[in-house]
């Protein structure tokens, strides 16, 4: 075995745990520098480790159906104390994994302060790291106290560290109906790397129009946290219900306009609006509303989004939303192992690298913790596949994204839970055992089925063939 050596880590929550955790594990030492209860953020209530502020819950469970349940397994697989702690501290929540706020907490700040190799130093870093400590791991999260984030953001670059998010939803390509939609780009202006056809449009006449007008202005929205209220998001990406508000013809002004653009379905009927829809993974299977960032119910996005022409089954992989959220346009700083490519001793972890939710922070702190070790230990780390669930959201994080090229737009990599849209697609579409093509939902099970079936083979393969059984169970 090499020689130990000493990782820092900033930030104690559920991805600075886990990285920790992998670090002591692996036979190094992990120094764990965490801020509360010297310093509290506008969020947490308590001074434990990897506090949940909100919800409860880790999803979905089902490491057949569910991209959140295979990450769960495969992150059993490679012994993460947050899954411990999470299947230890159980409440009952029918097919999703809830817990035990509080007795998850002090299980993984137990489990951190009985470790011989950490140490938990409470005390908050303002300034960037310094050079001395060496390997660091930032895992700040998404509320990131400002005068770190004022320091990331010198190194970074201000367009490189945003304070919120605002986000569009996002629709898997192959549930938009393209009798309805059409590709083309405005006025089949081909930009850089662009066709001329590289948007999918989705027309609306003027009773589909007045509507959605109507509808968008009727819907629930969440409201603003009292400390969200004050972050000056609105200026460059009001959400599409405020346009809605400011007049009926805002949208077909907006982000809705119709010009430039000819439906090859109907050529000869002008549309009265037309919402385009952007790739948005480099894989293709992906595409963003475009300008549609919202603050309604995620409930009340899919009965109103579902009444636009192409979009009656859309299947989204990201509903919208506006938070407070530090987070770095990781797929341009970041290298493939999560370090910052202008000082590649720190490495980023957890919500500021652009996942979202606790179980995708977590996740990322256990591959930050690993790919620290293999840089100490010296020996490289084989990418893990973009077929597993961990695979897919790092190469999504660290490159996957397509950024948008229009002039004038702003940087549109946005927060993004896991979801079988950033795999790549299967080869061959798996059929049951009549060989007959399905339809549906049944055809949707044994997709997700045969997706989940090649995350494990990859992963036990990149294991060296020899996956633990949890992985099988
Ligand atoms: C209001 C709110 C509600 C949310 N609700 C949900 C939800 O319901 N479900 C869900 O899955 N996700 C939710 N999230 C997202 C969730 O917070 C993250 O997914 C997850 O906690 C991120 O993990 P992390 O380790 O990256 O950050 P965190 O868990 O936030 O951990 C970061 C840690 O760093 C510490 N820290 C910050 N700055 C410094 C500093 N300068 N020096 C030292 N320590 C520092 C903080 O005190 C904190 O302990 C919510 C976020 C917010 C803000």
């Amino acid at each position: 075995m090499t020689e130990a050596s000493t990782i820092h880590i900033v930030g104690g929550g559920l991805a600075g745990s886990e990285a920790a955790w992998q670090i002591a594990e692996a036979g190094h030492r992990a120094v764990i520098h965490e801020m509360r209860p010297v310093r509290r953020t506008e969020a947490h209530q308590t001074e434990g480790l990897a506090e949940l502020v909100c919800s409860n819950s880790f999803r979905s469970d089902d490491p057949n159906g569910n991209a959140v349940g295979l990450l769960h397994q495969e992150m059993r697989t490679l012994g993460s104390l947050i899954m411990r702690a999470g299947d230890a501290h159980q409440v009952p929540a029918g097919g999703a994994l809830a817990v035990d706020r509080d007795g998850f907490s002090e299980a993984v700040t137990a489990a951190l302060a009985a470790h011989p190799n950490v140490e938990i130093r409470r005390e908050a870093i303002d300034e960037l790291p310094p050079e001395s400590w060496g390997s660091t791991i930032v895992a700040t999260g998404p509320l990131t106290a400002p005068g770190l984030a004022e320091a990331i953001r010198g190194l970074t670059g201000a367009e490189s560290l945003a304070f919120f998010d605002a986000i569009a939803p996002i629709v898997h390509r192959d549930s938009i109906d393209m009798d309805k939609a059409w590709f083309q780009s405005r006025y089949d202006k081909a930009g850089p790397g662009g066709t001329g056809a590289d948007y999918i449009n989705c027309p609306l006449d003027r009773e589909q129009y007045d509507a959605f007008i109507a509808a968008l202005i009727a819907g629930e929205k969440t409201s603003f946290k009292e400390w969200e209220a004050s972050t000056p998001y609105f200026d460059g990406c009001l959400p599409i219900e405020v346009m809605a508000e400011r007049g009926p013809e805002t949208l077909r002004h907006g982000p809705m306009k119709p010009v430039g653009l000819t439906n090859p379905h109907n050529p000869t009927v002008k549309a009265c609006a037309i919402v385009q829809l952007r790739q948005d993974n480099a894989l293709g299977t992906l595409y963003n509303m475009v300008g549609f960032q919202t603050k309604l119910r995620h409930a009340e996005q899919v009965r109103i989004f579902r009444t636009i022409p192409g979009l009656e089954n859309a299947e989204f992989a990201r509903l919208g939303g506006l938070h407070r959220n530090t987070y770095l346009d990781s797929p341009r700083l970041l290298d493939a192992t999560l370090r910052l490519k202008a000082r590649p001793a720190l490495r980023f972890a957890g919500q500021i690298t652009g996942c979202e939710g606790y179980v995708e922070s977590a996740a990322v702190g256990l591959m930050a913790g690993r790919f620290a070790v293999a840089e100490a230990e010296g020996r490289p780390l084989a990418p893990l596949p973009q077929t597993t669930a961990l695979g897919a959201l790092i190469a999504h994080i660290t490159g996957g994204h397509v950024e948008a090229e229009d002039e004038g737009a702003p940087r549109s990599f946005q927060p993004m839970n896991v979801n079988f849209g950033l795999f790549p697609p299967l080869e061959r579409m798996p059929r049951n055992e009549t060989g007959r093509r399905l339809r549906g939902p049944e055809k949707a099970a044994l997709k997700k089925r045969a997706l989940t079936d090649r995350a494990r083979a990859d992963l036990a393969a990149w294991l060296g063939g020899d996956a633990p059984r949890a992985a099988a169970e």
